[in-house]
Formats: structure tokens, sequence, C-alpha cells
């Protein structure tokens, strides 16, 4: 029997947080932006009103404000949208424990198993919820409802703001066969682009290619894409609350500049290995081997792995093996567009404990050190937020970012206000 299963996306989330404070603004074309006193600011979201106007995410005030001239400013209040989420996936809970967040606003619901108990009927259930977040939040949401969390989540992006789409499995085909692939979770702009080369636009060209041809393509993420395309995704909702188990930790950045010297390398190296690290240690876990995926302009990608000597959780041990890596598998000034960073192998720390042991005979003061350095990171990260301290490099970098924020907490107008 086809699962029911519903995505459920807020409509402009932060931009609909800001204004629930100033009604007045509502028509009005918004932005919520880092700092909005500096033209260099970054548009962080907007509300409908901005986006007929195009104004997008990521871009600069001052690019926004010549798309849209009487664009309104709104600093951000980051505690405001967790307590809105958590309230908002607490509406979702009162229709089943399959709630699955995927990010501050949006959520996957697997009703299969209680939907009886609301009268059985997926699109009314997704309306009824959508009428329950607007009475007690005054937020609107976009709800999609299909049989797998892929095309729930389509279902969801498809008409907003404030609707139900659903994608049923007897008529899902019409739908989303005509839709670009980069409409489907996961498909980013390279991939998208890969596809285009092999005469591949549409969900349903992709739906028909050859199985063997994407895994030649993508990998692993060939087959998925085989499966997302033909409706076969069948991955579980979590009960909320419940975390994916981690099997690997990565980061990666594609540069706005190619990088061409050993200096940027190890500038960004030493910045993607210290979240890693961080996050290893979010999860109590150690790794004991590296891998680096090194992608020049023109695509060509390189992936290296390597065995550490001993298991680690430090931004200094990853940030070396990273180095040597390179160092071994690239010729400077060969530009590199883009790197990441994965620890593999991971354990959690008790099962790691006893190897430790046998190292700690040799490990060093310096060991010992760097534990505690990064141990206090940490802790600062905790008490301040994750911006407060960074791992050697990476902090001339943030403190620049830093150094043009200041306070300012209520809308800030166009200078001729129309
Ligand atoms: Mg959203």
């Amino acid at each position: 029997m086809p699962r029911t299963i519903l995505h459920c996306d807020m409509n402009s989330f932060y931009a609909s947080v800001e204004l629930l404070q100033y009604p007045e603004l509502r028509r009005k074309p918004v932005a919520v932006c880092g700092d909005p006193t500096s033209r260099h600011g970054i548009i962080l979201a907007k509300n409908e009103a901005a986006k007929k106007y195009g104004v997008v995410t990521a871009e600069t005030i001052w690019q926004a404000r010549r798309k849209c001239p009487g664009l309104i400013l709104l600093p951000p209040h980051r505690e405001g949208y967790s307590a809105y989420s958590k309230q908002i996936n607490a509406i979702y809970g009162r229709y089943t424990d399959l709630v699955e967040p995927f990010s501050i606003d949006e959520s996957w619901l697997d009703i299969t198993g209680s939907m009886h108990l609301f009268g059985g009927n997926g699109k009314a259930i997704a309306d009824e919820i959508r009428a329950a977040v607007r009475k007690e939040t005054g937020l609107t949401c976009s709800v999609g409802v299909s049989f797998n969390k892929i095309f729930a989540k389509l279902g969801s992006d498809y008409k907003k703001p404030d609707a139900t789409t659903v994608l049923s499995p007897d008529c899902w085909r019409e739908t989303v066969f005509p839709l670009p692939v980069s409409s489907l979770l996961f498909v980013g702009k390279t991939a998208s682009k890969t596809l285009h080369q092999y005469g591949i636009d549409t969900i349903g060209q992709l739906a028909q290619s050859s199985p063997a041809m994407l895994q030649e393509l993508f990998g692993k993420m060939g087959q998925q894409l085989y499966e997302y395309a033909n409706g076969l995704e069948h991955a579980p909702v979590r009960p909320y609350g419940e975390r994916a188990p981690v099997k690997s930790v990565g980061n990666g950045t594609t540069f706005s500049h190619d990088l061409t010297c050993w200096e940027d390398v190890l500038r960004h190296i030493t910045i993607l290995s210290d979240t890693v690290a961080v996050r290893l240690r979010q999860h109590g876990l150690y790794c004991t081997g590296v891998q680096v995926m090194i992608r020049d302009p023109s695509f060509r990608t390189i992936t290296r792995q390597k065995q550490l000597p001993h298991s680690t959780h430090l931004a200094r041990d990853i940030t070396a093996a990273c180095m040597e890596l390179l160092h071994s598998s690239w010729q400077m000034p060969h530009p590199i567009r883009m790197l990441t960073v994965t620890a593999l192998n991971l354990a959690p720390a008790d099962q790691w404990s006893q190897q430790l042991n046998l190292f700690s005979a040799v490990s060093s003061e310096q060991e010992h050190r760097a534990e505690q350095l990064e141990g206090a990171m940490d802790q600062i990260r905790a008490k301040f937020g994750a911006g407060a301290i960074a791992y050697g490099a990476a902090f001339a970098e943030q403190q620049l970012r830093k150094s043009q924020k200041k306070k300012n907490d209520g809308p800030v107008f166009p200078e001729s206000n129309p």
C-alpha cells in the first residue's frame, strides 16, 4: 500500500516571522539581512513582494536595492525563528509521531498510520494543518502530499504561498515529468548542467534515461536520481528527535576565485577541517581516515583518501592529512575551483578509548595541548555562537566579515521612502 507523506514548507519563513511585528509592511517589499546599515550586508530572506522584483537570497543589499529601490530591510532575530519552528513542529506532532525536520522551516510527516483518525484524506489533512499553523502562529506554509519524501517535497515547492499540492500514485507523472530536473531535491546546478550535456532536462527524460549511464556519471547518486525520477524512492520519515546515523562527516566549498597557490589552499583546508572536526566532536566521534575531493574549473575531479596513524577529532590532524594528500596529488598552479574534506571510518569515542590509551604512552604534551585548545574552542562557540572563535587561518576571514557589524534592531527604510 502506498504511504501518505506530507512535506510542509513555511513560506518566506524568516521574513514572515519578522513581519508579524510589522503588519503594515506586509504588502511592501521587505528583506531580512545580516546588517541593514551596510550596503554590503547579505540578503537572508525576502517576502513575496520583494521576490516579484527579483530580489534573491545571498545577494548584497546594494544589488537588491538596484532591482528594488523601495526595499525595506529588517534585521534577523534567530531565537524567534527556532521558537516558531518548535511550535510549528508541535502542531505537526498532533497528526503523527513521524515528523522529520529537514531544516528550520521544513518537515516531512508520514501520516500513513494515523490518517484514518483524521478523516483519512491526505489533502484534507494537509489543508487542516495549514489552517492550524496559520491560526496559531499567523504564518503560512505550502504542503506537498505524495507517496514518498522526494515527491512530497516537490509538491510543497510546486505552488506557493499557502497552498496544498497532491502528487498521487496514479497521476503524478503528468505533473512531475515536464518539470526541470533541478526541481528534484539534491539535483543542484552542477548535476543539472551535466545532465543537460546528455540531453536530459526534464524529470521525465531523467526517468527514461539509462540507470547504467547515470551511475557512470554520478556514481552511487546516479542510481538514486533514477529512483527519484521514477517515484521509486522509499526512505522512511524519521520520528521527531531521532537523528540519522552519521557515516561520514564532510564539508566542501566552491570558490568564487580559483585557488592557484598553496597558501590559499592551506587556508581553506584549515577552515573546512575545523568545521569537520567540530562536527565530529559534537557527535562524540573520532575518524581514522580522511578524504579530499579536488575539482578544477573544467569540473575535472579527483578524490584521494588516506588512513591516519591514529584516530582523531582534531582540526590540526585533519588539516595535516589533507595537505599531505593534496601535495602528493595536485600540481600547482593548476587552478582549484572546489575542495571537500570528509572524515571517514567513524567510531564513537569509547570504541577508540582503548586504542587511545595505547597511544597515550607516546602522545606528547603537544597532543594534550591540541586537545585542550580545540576543546576550549568548542566551549567558547557553545557560549558565544559558532562565529565567536575560529581555528588559525579561518580567524582573519571571520574578523573581516564581522568588522562591519553594527547594532540595529528595527526596519531600515530606503533613503527616499516611497
Ligand atoms: Mg520555506
